[in-house]
């Protein structure tokens, strides 16, 4: 099956395709077509992860894949949760959400935290699959590591902050990784007739 991933990220497709095309699934990624950009106004991962999915079939008339990744923290109430990539505001950069979350957390002690994935499969004719990954961990109190991008330099499992991992590391035990093999097993068990 020819299926689109509803991203402009190299790197995520690139994911997609290495955990998707291992599970001998019969996928084929189709790279290098346009959708116009969705607002994603929903108040959940998986509502905003289907929302991604059915605005690339609409656009392309092929099956697609879409996701929507929150950080959310027990003390917080959750936050920055869905809104995670808009966390110290509309423009704000990688830097900016993690100096603010910093900021929120200080002299607080119970600092316990999960990163989650939402992967959506939609494909013309109505089919739609959901499946979530989750990886728990605690808030740093300050920035370790130089690899990863996002919220990984504050946020450790088993010691060690997600920067302070190398790629091939975290890619076996991201909350991406975990949705996306969760996604695979959905799809061996479904009956996909498309
Ligand atoms: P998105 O859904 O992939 O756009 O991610 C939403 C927000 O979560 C953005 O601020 C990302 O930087 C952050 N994020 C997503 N995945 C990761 C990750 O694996 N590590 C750290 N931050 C992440």
């Amino acid at each position: 099956m020819r299926i689109v991933i509803a991203s402009k990220n190299e790197h995520k497709i690139t994911e997609v395709e290495r955990i998707l095309g291992d599970g001998g699934l019969g996928v084929e990624i189709v790279r290098g077509l346009d959708w116009p950009d969705v607002d994603e106004y929903e108040t959940t991962l998986v509502g905003n992860a289907l929302l991604k999915a059915r605005s690339v079939v609409a656009a392309t008339g092929l099956p697609a894949i879409g996701d929507d990744t929150g950080l959310f923290v027990d003390a917080l109430g959750g936050a920055p949760g869905v809104h995670s990539a808009r966390y110290a505001g509309p423009d704000a950069s990688d830097e900016d959400n993690v100096s603010k979350l910093l900021n929120e957390l200080v002299g607080v002690e119970h600092r316990s935290a999960r990163f989650v994935t939402a992967i959506a499969f939609a494909a013309p004719g109505g089919i739609e699959l959901t499946v979530e990954g989750r990886l728990e961990g605690t808030i740093a109190m300050q920035r370790r590591g130089v690899n990863g991008f996002g919220y990984d330099p504050v946020f450790v499992v088993d010691g060690r902050t997600l920067a302070e991992r190398t790629e091939s590391e975290k890619a076996v035990m991201s909350h991406r990784a975990k949705a996306l093999h969760a996604f695979a097993r959905a799809w061996t068990h479904a009956d996909l007739t498309i």
